[in-house]
């Protein structure tokens, strides 16, 4: 059952194929690779002028300026609504440039985070003296008071990991704007054809371009967006750290780009079968799923949501041990760490992604040991279920 209003525009899948830019001197359709470290100019003047930002121009990969690098990133950016976006070697790599340009005035994250943004945020950046509070999404009403302190960026993910918690967007965007902070949302789990935050308006997106924008789990990268003018310090974060993208790999990226929209819906689609098949299974006691009509938050999900992900958590009747004898009994669902790629993953937050905290840190954040995270990917809907099905057997 469909219960989402698919309002993908044919421009939106056009724009994922086409780049105005993509065209290079022989024509090719999408831009090669360009494995080159610099870019030769005919005369010291012209080359001057790519310097002082009169002239477009590649000059050198490090800076981004490189062709495989802006034609990836005018795409990104087409694809999010935003005014520029810059591609970085990795997701806690954009993460960090954003931190460190605009999150020098304090950084508050609501709800939880991937684990490295947590460990970023609360053990390295306050050894630069930046102030971090976090909280949970249960606290938000301590957002207020953080907020009065004169904290200037507001960070969270929607859908979180692993119980896809649901932040209104449109709502925290109007609460920190009207403090004069900033927002800065990690869009990875949905990605841009389920989600745009920036025409909520955000401030800021961040992906971790190495779940669904790569979607092949081939390749590590990420992407920070937002308008021209909050970019620009980023600008020279990015640079001057070292943390731009390589060409090879933001070919592969442009690529991957080329089917997003595809896998997207596939994604989605399948998630949601499974969901409702989880829900009427006798084995298991709750599934986590914005698309379905028991998930508290569906009808925000639903206003601020194009679709609702390949990502959902289900939780057995059993403890942490037979939640962990079916993920060892799935054949087709693989267990590894990530998500976002076309093969289906499943693993069990208690003894991953969560393992470092304690059980009663984990019951706070309401995960508990018999959950199973699953990253849903492209296979036969079918063989899904049945795969969880037999493994559900076991127990
Ligand atoms: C994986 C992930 C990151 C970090 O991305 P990397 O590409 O591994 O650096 C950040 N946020 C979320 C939500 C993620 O899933």
């Amino acid at each position: 059952m469909s219960k989402f209003n698919d309002d993908f525009s044919k421009a939106f899948a056009t724009r994922a194929i086409h780049t105005p830019a993509c065209r290079d001197a022989h024509g090719s359709p999408h831009v090669p690779i360009y494995n080159t470290t610099t870019f030769a100019f005919d005369s010291t003047a012209n080359l001057l002028e790519v310097v002082d930002g009169k002239k477009v121009g590649s000059l050198y990969t490090r800076y981004g300026s490189n062709p495989s690098i802006t034609s990836l990133e005018e795409k990104l950016a087409s694809l999010e609504s935003a005014e520029t976006a810059f591609a970085f070697c990795s997701g806690m790599a954009a993460e960090a440039a954003l931190f460190l340009s605009h999150g020098r005035n304090g950084i508050v994250c609501l709800g939880d985070a991937y684990g490295g943004t947590l460990e970023l945020l609360s053990s390295q950046l306050p050894l630069l003296g930046i102030q971090t509070n976090l909280i949970l999404g249960t606290e938000i009403d301590k957002l207020d008071e953080i907020l009065n302190g004169g904290v200037k960026l507001v960070f969270f993910e929607t859908p979180t990991n692993p119980t896809l918690d649901i932040f209104d967007i449109r709502a925290i965007v109007a609460k920190a704007h009207s403090y004069g902070a900033m927002v800065a949302v990690d869009s990875t789990f949905s990605s841009p054809v389920n989600q745009r935050p920036l025409e909520l308006g955000a401030d800021f997106v961040v992906h971790s371009a190495t779940k669904y924008l790569g979607g092949h789990s081939d390749l590590t990268a990420g992407v920070l967006l937002g308008a021209k003018d909050l970019l620009e310090p980023v600008w020279n974060w990015r640079k001057n750290l070292g943390s731009t993208i390589d060409p090879e790999t933001a070919t592969l990226l442009s690529r991957s780009l080329r089917t997003l929209v595809v896998r997207m819906r596939q994604h989605n689609a399948t998630a949601q079968l499974i969901a409702e098949a989880m829900e009427r299974h006798p084995r298991v006691s709750r599934v986590f799923y914005p698309g379905l009509l028991t998930f508290p938050s569906f009808e925000l999900a639903r206003s601020q949501m194009h679709g609702f992900g390949g990502m959902l958590t289900i939780e057995i009747k059993g403890d942490g041990n037979a939640a962990s004898i079916v993920a060892d009994n799935l054949n087709i669902f693989t267990l590894a760490p990530s998500l976002g790629g076309v093969e289906s993953l499943v693993t069990q937050p208690s003894t991953t992604s969560h393992h470092d905290l304690t059980k009663k840190e984990r019951s706070r954040r309401g995960i508990s040991d018999s959950m199973l995270r699953l990253s849903v990917g492209l296979e036969d809907p079918e063989d899904l279920i049945a795969d969880l099905n037999q493994a559900l057997a076991n127990i």
